[in-house]
């Protein structure tokens, strides 16, 4: 008789545990139901193989300078270009040799650039170290030596010039090389020629945040509030020859981009 008892509290044991597992499924696959219902499988997003190195392109990147030649450039407005192709990979400016532009046009990007100030730098302010990556031709992130030089400070180094002061001063010593990772929204227009919506930047100079999706007020003005003129949607990089600068040269290597 006690046998048939212990035998009955096993098997209602059993019983027990077997229902609790079936009951636990269940609403595990209730649960995971509900979660399938905000899960997106489709479309899959494209894959880029990156760079050994953060700053390597990856594999859908336009590569524009990679030491070896200035074929993806021309002189602003057309011509060779005037800028010295370098031993150790770098392109450096060439006083009043005047602009860099891009052959190809870009709107929405994602931009990749290494710049360096000379070692022996002199000058002062604006005069110091001063080039600009303008994209479309007229939205300038500015390039500036500001290690121990003062200068207004919506014109210092990751600056959009005259419209947004960086949001901190993250330069590095002149002579060293400096990096740049820059996304940038293209402005949009209305048929009328009237602006849709601005321009927008992000900016980390050497890892560090600058800019964040700051609005864009219009193209670069040295004198006057800055505006929006309607264009192409795609238009050229340009590096900056600053023709007023004191004569130092700045260098630029491993450039490239990503159209977004
Ligand atoms: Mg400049």
């Amino acid at each position: 008789m006690k046998k048939i008892a212990l035998l009955s509290v096993a098997v209602c044991t059993f019983s027990m545990i077997a229902n609790a597992q079936s009951k636990f499924k269940s609403r595990q696959d209730s649960l995971e139901y509900e979660a399938a219902k905000t899960e997106e499988w489709n479309p899959i997003p494209k894959s880029v193989t990156p760079g050994t190195n953060p700053s390597d392109a990856p594999s859908d990147a336009i590569v524009l300078f990679n030491g070896k030649d200035l074929t993806a450039f021309q002189k602003k407005n057309g011509g060779a270009p005037g800028w010295k192709l370098e031993a150790d990979g770098a392109m450096t400016v060439v006083k009043g040799s005047g602009d860099l532009e891009s052959k190809q046009a870009f709107g929405d990007c994602q931009l990749h650039l290494e710049f360096r100030e000379p070692a022996e730098i002199k000058g002062s302010n604006q005069t110091r170290g001063n080039s600009g990556i303008w994209f479309m031709s007229r939205y300038e992130l500015q390039i500036l030596d500001n290690y121990n030089n003062p200068t207004y400070v919506n014109g210092e180094i990751g600056s959009i010039y005259k419209q947004h002061t960086p949001l901190v001063t993250a330069c590095k010593k002149p002579g060293e090389w400096q990096t740049y990772d820059i996304v940038f929204t293209a402005p949009q227009f209305k048929d009328n020629g009237d602006l849709a919506t601005p321009a927008r930047m992000t900016v980390l100079l050497n890892g560090i945040l600058v800019q964040n999706n700051a609005i864009v007020y219009g193209g670069v003005e040295w004198i006057g509030l800055p505006k929006y003129v309607k264009h192409a949607d795609k238009m050229p990089l340009i590096l900056q020859d600053h023709g007023l600068d004191g004569g130092n040269p700045v260098s630029f290597r491993n450039i490239w981009i990503r159209q977004l």
